[in-house]
Parts: structure tokens; C-alpha cells; sequence
């Protein structure tokens, strides 16, 4: 998977995803001679329960969210110290935590911006994030600003990996980067050095260190475990089907988001009300005109809880537009 030539980038929705999803990784990669790159988009402050836990304190106001993550950010740099990273190999966006969707969807330039910026200083060979369909929306709202962010990106483009930590196991082709005994033991060690996630999840947390990791070479092709289908009719309009029998759950106070790209590098944001609660015959939800000569490149869609309340997680992740080769805006 990778050699001395390579340059690994790595994208890491919060502190402790690097040790989790990539800590077998980031020690093949090192053997292996590669270049390494982590890039922790947030400091994961917005962590209520296990700060209560350790802290002791019901109330966490803006102070302490922000002494938590600069705790979380400092556990991070242990566990890639342990991981064999130097402190130069690594970088903190310092982005809001369970803010990433809505950074996407509120047409955030700077976020964008700045995943670009890494990948023309780093210029990757290889670039590994987390998957689409992702159950976590920070990590799947990552996929798609670092794919938005590529897109834009001149030189050459790396060979793109996804990995799952939140919801099924990725189908699929995967490469699996292969641990020995000794560093299954030093990924046990850094995640045991995000001392704050230990409380309430050591078990979880531990078992990634005896799991293989897996990846999935990154496809514009439509996730077929997944609920919604989208796609682009002969009409040019979007058209989204829902399979109810997989999605399991009431409709009602959902709606729709949808990202889209044109060809020139604009992105389009939008928030759809659902047509039929899942009730129509073909199983349609939501259909919407394009805008006219809108060279569409890639488009993403989620279902998405108006009033999320204390939930984070999402049923499914962003999953692709089918979009028709006539349509499409990059050969
Ligand atoms: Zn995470």
C-alpha cells in the first residue's frame, strides 16, 4: 500500500480518530519509510458526558469546553508521539467540534480553504479520511469538505482512502494495513493515552487495538448499503428515493441536505422539505430543478433530524448523486 516515495495524509475528524482508525497505519507508514501528515480537525471540546465524568461538574460553560479540549489536544500529541509521529508531523485545525456539517452546509470558505492549504504544502500521495457514510457527522462532513477541498486541488491527485469508525464495517474492496503483534501493543498504548475517553469507553476503545484496519479505496460510485439513491434524470432534475424498509424509521421532522459541485469549483448547499414521508409509490422523497448549465462534478445527500436533540449520531452518512457521464463535469 505504501513505499518510501509516499506521502501520507491523514484526516482526523477528532483527537483520537488518528489512534483508533489509523494507529496500525501510521506505524506501516513510518516502517515503510513514507511521509506522514495527521491533520486533527477539532480539538473534540464539545465531549459533555466524559468531561462531567472526570470533572466532577454538571455546568460546562464555554471556559471549560475550551480547557477540555486543549486537554484532548495535548492526549493527541502523547498518542502520536507514541505512534512514532515527530511534534512537526502533526496539525490541529482547532475547527468546532460537532460543528463540521454545519461549516459544510453554511458555506464555510475557511474550512475548505485550509484543507487545501494542507494539501498543497503537504502534496499527498495518499490520502486517508473518513468514510461518507460515516454515522458520526463530523467524520462524514470531513469526507466531503476534504473531497470538496481536493477538487480544487492543482497538482496531482492522491490515491483516496476511507475508513469507517461509526456505524457497519466498510463493504467493499478493502486494504487491510497489516499490524504485527508489537504494533498492535504500541496503538493499545496510544489509545490508552486519551486518558479522558477512557472513563466511560476504555472497552470500546480497546477492542480497536486487537480489530484489523480496513480501508476502502475511495469510489464516486453510490454506496449500495445505503437507504437514499439519488440521482440526476433525463429531465436534469435531482431526484432522491429512500428505501423504507432499510431506513426503519419515521420521516417525520427529517429533512434533506444536499451538497453539490459544479465543474467550476462552485459548491451549492441546500436544505430540502421532504415531498412524501416515504409513502410514494416509487419511493421517491424530494425532487428539485438543477440550476440551469449546472456542470455537476459530484453531489452528496443526507437525512437529517430537524431538532437533533442530545442525539449525535446520524441513522446513515452522506451517501453519493448518481450523476450521468453527459453530466459530468470532470472526465
Ligand atoms: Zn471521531
Amino acid at each position: 500500500m505504501l513505499d518510501s516515495r509516499d506521502r501520507l495524509l491523514i484526516l482526523a475528524p477528532h483527537p483520537d480518530d488518528e489512534s483508533i482508525a489509523t494507529g496500525g497505519l501510521i506505524q506501516f507508514a513510518r516502517n515503510a519509510g513514507a511521509a506522514i501528515r495527521v491533520v486533527v480537525l477539532t480539538d473534540g471540546d464539545n465531549n459533555p458526558w466524559p468531561q462531567r465524568w472526570v470533572e466532577k461538574r454538571w455546568r460546562i460553560g464555554p471556559a471549560e469546553r475550551a480547557r477540555w479540549g486543549a486537554r484532548r489536544r495535548e492526549e493527541a500529541r502523547a498518542a502520536m508521539r507514541i505512534l512514532g509521529l515527530a511534534e512537526n508531523e502533526t496539525c490541529f485545525l482547532g475547527l468546532p467540534d460537532l460543528g463540521l456539517t454545519d461549516l459544510l452546509m453554511r458555506a464555510d470558505a475557511q474550512v475548505i480553504e485550509s484543507l487545501h492549504t494542507q494539501f498543497g504544502e503537504f502534496a499527498p500521495t495518499v490520502l486517508v479520511l473518513p468514510a461518507l457514510g460515516d454515522r458520526h457527522p463530523d467524520h462524514s462532513a470531513t469526507s466531503i469538505l476534504a473531497r470538496l477541498a481536493l477538487a480544487r486541488y492543482p497538482s496531482r491527485t492522491p490515491r483516496v482512502f476511507e475508513f469507517a469508525v461509526h456505524g457497519n464495517a466498510l463493504t467493499g474492496t478493502t486494504v487491510v494495513a497489516a499490524a504485527t503483534a508489537a504494533q498492535r501493543t504500541v496503538k493499545q498504548a496510544a489509545i490508552l493515552a486519551h486518558a479522558s475517553q477512557m472513563r466511560l469507553s476504555r472497552r470500546r476503545f480497546l477492542r480497536y487495538a486487537t480489530l484489523p484496519e480496513t480501508y476502502r479505496p475511495a469510489t464516486p460510485l453510490p454506496d449500495l448499503q445505503h437507504p437514499l439513491r439519488a440521482s440526476i434524470g433525463s429531465d436534469g432534475s435531482l431526484w432522491v428515493y429512500l428505501d423504507q424498509a432499510r431506513w426503519k424509521a419515521n420521516l417525520r421532522g427529517h429533512i434533506l441536505f444536499v451538497v453539490l459541485e459544479s465543474g467550476a469549483g462552485v459548491i451549492l448547499r441546500y436544505r430540502l422539505a421532504l415531498e412524501n414521508l416515504g409513502d410514494s409509490a416509487d419511493g421517491s422523497i424530494a425532487a428539485m430543478a438543477l440550476p440551469a448549465a449546472s456542470d455537476l462534478c459530484s453531489g452528496y445527500v443526507k437525512l437529517v433530524r430537524l431538532q437533533p436533540g442530545w442525539r449525535v449520531f446520524d441513522r446513515y452518512g452522506w451517501q453519493q448523486i448518481e450523476i450521468p457521464e453527459r453530466n459530468s463535469g470532470r472526465a
